[in-house]
């Protein structure tokens, strides 16, 4: 046999034991159940992926709701496309950036403004997935009451899917995710001097 041959049947009998191991993996996995997904880290990518669950859910049609809290720009990318959607309702529910607006008491008053809408769609089974973009802020800083967010999410209709974005996820909610990712920075654009630019940024 030649050394391609040894190759390629090696390769095949590899391939073999991997699809077994697979396929015992997707059958073990049988669960159905409204997920919580948190993003978080310091690398680009965590809004991103949740507009990309979007996406994917509106293709299967279902109904999403999105709030977008901390931020307050309404000339997003993402705003312009998702608001066309029949099936998904937008809501801008921050004032700046907690360094912009430098008043704790103001951002508490808009964090709990922001959070009754979020709470009505958590308590709401119609809505099939909820993003709660940029949440973790409002409770590392202790915005909103860590026990009633949590409480909230937890009691939520079953079968609802919820995204949670933003940076320093505190200890409790990715306890409570079913699944958590941690977007490191490894390199990003804007520390060369690379503006934020639509299309990628917003
Ligand atoms: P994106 O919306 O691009 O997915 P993100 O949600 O992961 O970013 P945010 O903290 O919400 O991160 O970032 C808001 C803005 O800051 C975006 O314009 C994003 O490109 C930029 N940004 C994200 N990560 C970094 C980083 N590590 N350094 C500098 N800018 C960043
Ligand atoms: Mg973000």
């Amino acid at each position: 046999m030649s050394s391609d041959d040894k190759k390629s049947q090696y390769h095949k009998i590899r391939m073999e034991r991997k699809k077994a191991q697979i396929d015992a993996a997707i059958a073990r996995a049988d669960q159905k159940k409204g997920l919580l997904i948190v993003i978080t880290g310091h690398g680009k990518g965590k809004s991103t992926s949740a507009f990309g669950t979007i996406a994917r859910a509106l293709g299967h049609g279902l109904k999403v709701g999105v709030c977008q809290f901390i931020k307050s720009r309404t000339d997003t990318g993402e705003e312009a496309f998702f608001k066309a959607q029949p099936k998904c309702e937008w809501h801008v529910l921050g004032d700046g950036f907690t360094w912009d607006t430098q008043n704790r008491e103001q951002d508490i008053a808009t964090s709990e403004r922001g959070w009754q809408v979020a709470r009505q769609m958590l308590q709401d089974p119609s809505y099939d997935l909820v993003v709660l973009d940029e949440l973790t802020y409002l409770l590392s800083y202790d915005y909103l009451d860590k026990d009633t967010v949590l409480n909230t999410i937890m009691e939520r209709p079953e079968g609802q899917h919820v995204v949670v974005t933003g940076r320093s996820a505190i200890a409790e909610l990715r306890e409570l995710a079913d699944t958590v990712s941690e977007i490191q920075d490894e390199k990003h654009a804007y520390k060369s001097g690379i503006q934020a630019q639509p299309g990628i940024d917003f």
